[in-house]
């Protein structure tokens, strides 16, 4: 097995485990799945989303719902395949009815995030929502640069990590999509920006 699969088995199996969290027995109760995420352990793009929703708790795999066919529809546009990027989410397990995630259970599942993108060490962080945007800008010092997602959606940031420079670009979250063509018409105009970055 190779270092990055063990290393990602490792953050699976601390996450199922996870009876600290806040979401944890609604987890157990539902017979819901963990999201950990799905992708080439090679990508050079991390999309990193909010939190599994219905589909994609009962299923284990992220952006699997409606939101996730906006999601392949603008990969689609960019001609980027879905099985080259990694798409995970900030919050591995579902907040029941899809609510807004609480900071505590950001706090709580955000360092299970960033040992991914430590393992996988992405050239760019492709937030989706406010929510993974405010954090991953925080967590790598652009703190000075966040505004809201209607300023800097779309724009490249730079950032120092542990293995060197990164790339973040905030995009809206897909959901926003669903059923609104005009912020379908915005989403595909930011994702172009990935393109430079396949
Ligand atoms: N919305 C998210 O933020 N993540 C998913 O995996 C699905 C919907």
């Amino acid at each position: 097995m190779s270092e990055k699969t063990e290393k990602m088995r490792e953050i699976r199996d601390e996450v199922i485990d996870l009876k600290e969290s806040p979401l944890y027995e609604y987890r157990v109760q539902n017979k819901y799945y963990p999201v950990l995420g799905k992708g080439n352990h090679d990508a050079k793009i991390m999309f990193i989303g909010e939190g599994p929703g219905k589909n994609e708790a009962e299923t284990g795999v992220p952006f699997c719902g409606a939101a996730g066919r906006i999601l392949d529809e603008l990969l689609e546009h960019i001609g980027i395949p879905r099985e080259e990027v990694y798409i995970t989410n900030i919050v591995k397990d579902r907040p029941p009815n899809n609510r807004d995630p609480l900071p505590s259970e950001i706090a709580i599942y955000a360092p299970f995030l960033i040992r991914q993108i430590e393992t996988i060490r992405p050239n760019v962080l492709a937030t989706l929502g406010r929510f993974s945007m405010k954090y991953i800008m925080e967590k790598f010092g652009l703190d000075e640069e966040l505004g809201a997602i209607s300023k800097i959606h779309g724009k490249i940031f730079e950032a120092d990590t542990s293995f060197g420079k990164i790339k973040i670009v905030p995009l809206y979250h897909p959901a926003v999509a669903v059923y609104n063509a005009d912020s379908k018409e915005e989403l595909k105009k930011d994702f172009e920006i990935l393109k430079q970055f396949k």
